[in-house]
């Protein structure tokens, strides 16, 4: 309290008190005192009932000057109160769109790891399902051979079905075509669910659909604000899925082998450098194996160039055909072939170069006229052997051993063996 409110408050007691005090005194005396002193306490009386007076106007003209003052607080209130509300709605949507972005980050990391198209489908898939509390959600992929739109990969609930696996009966294409074509989201609202197909675009091009049903509830303009914000989040996850899509299908081409279709050199060169270096840390066998077909030259001299070419790709498709799931198959160079085999120990790895040794022996080529056998150089991580170099250094000293030991044969390292350099 400042000064002046201190004598104020403090004249604002005195007066009264002063002037209910000196009327009860004139009571007293006014019997017993003479005529002089009742003028006087009379002057003082009087004049103590105009300094109430004037205290009685001060506070009236205080009261009635803060009463517009007390409506603009309430109007200001009321303001604030409106503006709460607003802001608090203001903040759920942004909560909302704050969920959206982070999905988006997530789907956006995914489709950029390199990791394969199903890991970041599969992860795509889970993200959406999370971000919208979808039923289901499907990615169909444009296949340009048959000119169709495949399904890639399905979430329902926690299963996630990727390519082939995916139960045909399960899949809703509805409007997917239509969303395709038209390059538009195709959206059935309902009562209480969204039913949606958006079309995933890169540069304006469609390479694939994300379908998706996803619960809807709340008042109509809820309703309609989540339609909004779905659509929305949906069309920029459907974008990251097409950029997804166009990377794995350059790196495809630029990682093939336009002849047999394998992994090219660089391709190998890449993959065997990661794979040591992910074996080595975990602790995990790996095994390689280079297959040279035998006189190859011969075939070229007698059957031409040709056929040559034809019997690169049908020895290519019969090392594809015998691979296990994480395997992988390579043109190193000329009719030189490699096959990558993570978590395989030596023994298995030489069993199913002999498998493969043994079904190219019987394969017969125009009509049984020609027969092609291969050498097999198998080496494993291990022992000395612990870099890329000096794996395929040794499987590359196996293969030749094959070769001088009278071909059509498989030469696996003994992994305490030195290899060679
Ligand atoms: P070896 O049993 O010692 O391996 O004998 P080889 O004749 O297979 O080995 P060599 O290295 O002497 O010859 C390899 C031949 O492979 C020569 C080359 O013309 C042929 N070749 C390499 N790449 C291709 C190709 O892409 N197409 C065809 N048709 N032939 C190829
Ligand atoms: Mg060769
Ligand atoms: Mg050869």
């Amino acid at each position: 309290m400042n000064k002046r409110d201190w004598i104020a408050k403090t004249i604002l007691i005195v007066v009264p008190a002063a002037t209910f005090l000196a009327a009860l005194s004139f009571f007293y005396i006014a019997d017993r005192a003479d005529a002089a002193v009742v003028l006087r306490y009379t002057v003082v009386l009087a004049s103590l009932s105009m300094l109430l007076a004037v205290e009685a106007l001060y506070l009236y003209y205080g009261h009635s000057r803060s009463r517009p003052r007390l409506r603009r607080i309430g109007q200001e209130r009321d303001f604030l109160q409106r503006r709460a509300r607003f802001l608090e709605g203001r903040l759920a949507i942004l909560e909302e769109d704050m969920e959206v972005l982070s999905a988006m980050r997530q789907v956006a990391r995914a489709a950029t790891a390199h990791d394969g198209l199903d890991r970041i489908l599969d992860e795509t898939l889970r993200i959406i399902q999370e971000l919208i509390s979808a039923d289901w959600v499907t990615v169909f992929v444009y296949d340009d051979k048959s000119d169709t739109l495949l399904p890639r990969a399905h979430r329902r609930g926690l299963e996630s079905y990727l390519g082939k696996k995916i139960p045909p009966e399960i899949i809703d294409d509805t409007s997917v075509a239509e969303a395709f074509r038209f390059e538009s989201v195709i959206k059935q609202v309902e009562s209480d669910r969204l039913l949606a197909a958006v079309p995933a675009l890169t540069g304006g091009t469609p390479l694939g659909v994300v379908s998706v049903s996803a619960p809807l509830s709340g008042t109509s303009d809820e309703k309609a604000q989540r339609v909004e914000v779905f659509e929305a989040a949906l069309k920029d996850i459907a974008e990251h899925i097409a950029y997804a899509l166009r990377a794995v299908t350059l790196q495809t081409r630029a990682y093939a082998d336009d002849l047999t279709g394998l992994g090219n050199r660089g391709l190998f060169d890449e993959r065997i450098g990661e794979m040591v270096a992910l074996a080595l840390r975990k602790n995990q066998p790996l095994s390689l194996i280079l297959v040279d077909i035998d006189h190859f030259k011969n075939t070229n001299d007698t059957y031409g160039h040709q056929m040559g070419d034809r019997v690169l790709r049908e020895v290519s498709g019969l090392l594809t055909k015998s691979l296990r799931r994480y395997d992988s198959a390579y043109r190193y160079g000329g009719e030189e072939l490699a096959l990558i085999l993570p978590q395989t120990e030596i023994a298995d790895a030489a069993r199913l170069a002999d498998r493969i040794r043994a079904k190219l022996e019987k394969k017969s080529f125009l009509n049984k006229k020609l027969r092609i056998t291969a050498s097999f150089g198998v080496a494993s991580l291990g022992g000395t052997t612990l870099t890329e170099d000096a794996l395929i250094a040794a499987a590359d000293a196996q293969m030749y051993r094959a070769k001088n030991l009278g071909r059509n044969r498989v030469e696996p390292s003994s992994l305490l063996a030195a290899p060679a350099s």
